[in-house]
């Protein structure tokens, strides 16, 4: 079974589904039109829900003609809380939130596996699970409420994979890398309080600012030292805010920090070393630290056998063994999709969607993205591809 020429004939259909979801993209946690019209098209085709109440998350089944495995695929379906840019016929009807992470495509090219195999179900060894993810956008999200209410159970899954557009890479390829593959991500909320007083008499206060800027070199210190070099790791402080006036010393100063690791050991070691030196910070400074941690997405793992087993071999039937690229380093963004490789073997892979011809490469998370429509079939294609010959090898 080849899905190529199959996801060529409903290619624009799910253009159609895209621009649908496009331009009624709704914020994570509140996707209950976007959820809805999942809903519908598996009803209307026939296909099992199965009801896990996870939130907007829909789950649909295929069972295959025959016994077998069970394959499980991802898509994420929420959109951001920004305005969209764009000057284009789908362009977001809702204000404030758009589509900029190409989750409406995700959501598309999954609703393409569903028609493909669907279509050929009664000679499928095994069943094929999709998994419609709200929220990835915002912890908690929602892969991991997925997992926790069973989505990867009744028929238990046997593997998991998805994908994630990447304008970076042009349309037509497709990228794995073995190994971390997005970072875990975690929040800090910072609290320096100090005593605060006149500018004029600094040796009657406790001065916050100043303590902030030993705080933060002090900080800047763990990736540096502590942190092997090789290993990656990353501690952004995105917001400091303290004072209001020249001539006043502040009471106390709030900070955010976003702290990012490749590795589960690695994460354990920055935070012991953070919150080392938020009480450190104290005795040296006689101020008190407080600090709030947001523990977000864990470290996303891909399995090399996987990928080299039944992820490379089954979309080269679709794009070309030359169109598919090996990712050698994680870049340090965060995706929940790791929750469901915690649990299964399987792989997170980039679908390419950029073209530098059509000016389709701005990045995502700004309001001028959008994405090469074309890489909807072959996602769709490689995806129903890989799950197909991963039931027919494992039957
Ligand atoms: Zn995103
Ligand atoms: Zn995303």
């Amino acid at each position: 079974m080849i899905f190529k020429e199959p996801a060529l004939n409903i290619k624009d259909k799910l253009v159609e589904f895209r621009r649908d979801f496009h331009s009624h993209p709704e914020p994570s946690f509140c996707e209950e039109r976007t959820s809805a019209v999942i809903r519908k098209f598996l009803e209307d085709n026939g296909i099992e829900i199965q009801e896990v109440g996870a939130g907007y998350s829909v789950v649909g089944v295929i069972r295959g003609g025959k016994p077998g495995k069970t394959f499980a695929m991802r898509a994420d379906i929420d959109a951001l809380p920004m305005p969209e840019l764009n000057d284009v016929p789908y362009k977001s009807q809702n204000e404030g939130v758009m589509h900029a992470c190409g989750h409406d495509a995700h959501t598309a090219a999954l609703m393409g596996v569903a028609l493909l195999i669907n279509e050929v179900k009664d000679q499928m060894s095994g069943n094929v699970k999709l998994l419609f993810q709200a929220a990835e956008e915002k912890i908690p999200g929602g892969a991991k409420e997925l997992v926790e209410k069973g989505a990867l159970e009744n028929p238990y899954v046997d593997a998991v994979m998805g994908f994630h557009v990447a304008n970076a890479l042009p349309v037509g390829y497709v990228a794995f890398g073995a190994g971390p593959g997005a970072a875990a991500c975690d929040t800090y909320k910072f609290r320096i309080i100090g005593k605060g007083g006149h500018g004029a008499y600094p040796h009657a206060t406790i001065d916050p600012v100043v303590i902030s800027a030993y705080f933060i070199t002090a900080l800047q210190s763990i990736v540096s030292r502590n942190v092997e070099p090789v290993q990656g790791a990353v501690i952004t402080i995105g917001s400091i805010h303290g004072g209001t006036k020249e001539n006043i010393i502040a009471d106390d100063v709030e900070m955010l920090a976003t702290i990012r690791s490749l590795d589960e050991d690695v994460r354990a070691l920055l935070h012991k070393r953070i919150q080392e030196i938020c009480k450190g910070t104290e005795a040296m400074y006689g101020c008190k630290v407080e600090w709030e941690l947001e523990m977000g997405y864990p470290v996303l793992v891909n399995d090399g056998d996987f990928i080299n087993k039944y992820a490379v071999p089954s979309c080269a039937k679709i794009v070309g063994e030359d169109h598919i690229v090996e990712v050698k380093k994680s870049g340090m963004g965060g995706e929940d999709f790791a929750y469901f490789l915690q649990q299964r073997p399987g792989c997170f892979g980039s679908l390419g969607s950029g073209n530098a011809e059509k000016g389709l490469v701005q990045g995502g998370h700004t309001s001028l993205f959008d994405l090469d429509e074309d890489c909807l079939w072959r996602g769709a294609a490689c995806l129903a591809q890989t799950a197909w010959d991963y039931l027919e090898e494992n039957k």
